[in-house]
């Protein structure tokens, strides 16, 4: 009885202990729906709750969707999708519970088609609908549409992840987005910025997507560029410093759910990002880690973005950057011990880590990658211009009795002493009960990489490769894979 008692009290401390690290993991929570139409409704349900105007967009048509969220956003209106042949059920079964009275149709009957026109009326709703002769012409008739602005953003009508991450900004301050493509500008765009007296033009995109000859012929133009869509996206978080609580992010190519992530970002005044299907992508995780943003809003189902996505964006190593630094190399072999060369025991561990890190949504640089040699200092000039929020220099221990054996972390008080603890104090136990070594704590110690390191940082002695204990762990690919894993997780524990 007394020993169930125990168990009962420990399992209650266990809880307790346990409690304040699973509540500060990131925020993450999902918009989700069965399909596309579901997404966009289950969004205006959240965003909205009830909304007398809503737009309607073809399914198949993004071109038609480019231009709709500051368009929707001055109608308070959120942005809603359909099969063109015809009103599409959940988007039927959406409207009603939103009591949308007035619904704005945008493209032509291609894209929806006059039966969903008919459909709507028999609601009782009031329709109206803007197209155009094209991409472009339809674009600059929803201008038309909007107030008066003086800026407006140009985006190309084919790369409609620009468009969208402009989306949320643009309808904020009321800008319209039109378009052109990568051979001039088009015609039906010059002419609506001259009749709307439009004199700013900020360009959205490279010069592959916005050419130098059609930048130059817009008025007092600015661009926002990026190597690729999630670059522009998080490029457009910087620039404008966009509210970042709460951000929305969604599949850089799932159009309609971007779409439909923008037009809610747009109504929240928050920040839009996107992602891959199953890893988040180095642009995105740059933005995460330099906005420390800690909460997220997700669209649309695990098929567009997996778990995988959810875990990393919980994870709060997600977008640090962590500088994993194995001791020794070439010509400096480090401890030797039954076989054992620490500087490949070290590359190992170092590599193994990376890769748990790289898919927990970490960015982590290597100080080497091969068996190569930098100097102590190299080293630590090579984690200061990597930027590295933490430093982990990965070594293995020696001593002349073999009887000496098990897993210790160093940290110095030069630099951070109380976060650099923190993260001995995070890493160290995860390494023990990785590989069952013997636990020999947390110690300090002035050790060249730890002691100049400007970062928290900490200098990892995995095991001994003289013991004849240690060394067979070491040898284990599973330990050391094992060992990666505790590393990883340790880090992880540091930034909670
Ligand atoms: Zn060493």
């Amino acid at each position: 009885m007394r020993s169930i008692m125990k168990i009962v009290f420990l399992s209650v401390v266990a809880m307790c202990l346990f409690l304040p690290s699973a509540l500060a993991d990131n925020s993450v929570a999902r918009i989700d729906g069965k399909n596309r139409y579901a997404v966009a409704v289950n969004a205006a349900k959240k965003g909205w709750g009830t909304a007398s105007t809503a737009v309607l967009v073809g399914k198949e048509a993004y071109a038609d969707a480019l231009s709709a969220v500051p368009y929707a956003y001055q109608k308070n209106a959120p942005v809603l999708f359909t099969n063109s042949s015809s009103l599409s059920t959940d988007t039927k079964k959406g409207l009603q519970s939103l009591k949308t009275k007035n619904v704005t149709i945008l493209g032509g009957t291609k894209s929806v088609s006059s039966k969903v026109t008919t459909q709507l009326k028999a609601m009782g709703i009031s329709v109206k609908r803007i197209s155009g002769k094209n991409r472009y012409d339809l674009a600059a008739n929803i201008a038309k549409q909007m107030k008066s602005s003086s800026t407006a953003v140009v985006a190309n009508g084919f790369a409609y992840a620009d468009s969208v991450a402009i989306a949320p900004y643009a309808a904020k301050q009321g800008y319209p987005i039109l378009l052109t493509n990568d051979k001039g500008l088009r015609s039906e765009t010059s002419a609506v910025i001259k009749s709307r007296g439009i004199n700013k033009t900020i360009v959205i995109g490279g010069e592959s997507s916005i050419n130098k000859s059609t930048y130059t012929k817009l008025p007092s133009p600015s661009r926002i560029g990026g190597a690729n869509r999630y670059e522009v996206a998080a490029n457009i978080v910087t620039k404008y410093n966009m509210s970042t609580s709460n951000t929305y992010i969604s599949n850089g190519f799932a159009y309609a759910d971007a779409a439909t992530g923008a037009s809610i970002a747009a109504k929240q005044g928050k920040a839009f990002i996107f992602t891959n299907e199953k890893s988040l992508p180095n642009a995105t995780r740059k933005i995460i880690g330099s906005k420390k943003i800690t909460s997220f809003n997700i669209l649309g189902g695990t098929s567009t973005v997996t778990n995988n996505v959810t875990s990393q964006l919980k994870n709060p190593v997600v977008g640090k950057k962590v500088f994993i630094d194995p001791g020794h190399g070439k010509q400096d072999s480090g401890a030797v011990g039954y076989g054992l060369l620490e500087k490949n025991v070290n590359l190992d561990v170092g590599k193994r880590l990376n890769t748990k890190l790289n898919n927990a949504g970490a960015l982590p640089v290597m100080s080497r990658t091969s068996d190569t040699f930098d100097s102590l200092q190299t080293r630590v000039t090579k984690g200061a211009n990597a930027k590295a929020d933490i430093f982990i220099s990965i070594h293995a221990n020696a001593n002349d009795n073999s009887s000496a054996n098990g897993t210790e972390t160093y940290y110095d008080k030069t630099y951070q002493a109380s976060n650099s603890l923190k993260l001995a104090q995070n890493i160290q136990p995860k390494m023990v009960s990785a590989l069952g070594t013997r636990d020999r704590g947390v110690k300090t110690a002035g050790f060249y990489v730890i002691k100049y390191s400007k970062m928290p940082s900490v200098l990892l002695e995995t095991g001994f490769v003289s013991s004849p204990v240690d060394s067979n762990i070491l040898k284990s690919a599973t330990k050391k894979d094992k060992l990666a894993s505790g590393i990883s997780s340790g880090v992880s524990g540091y930034f909670r």
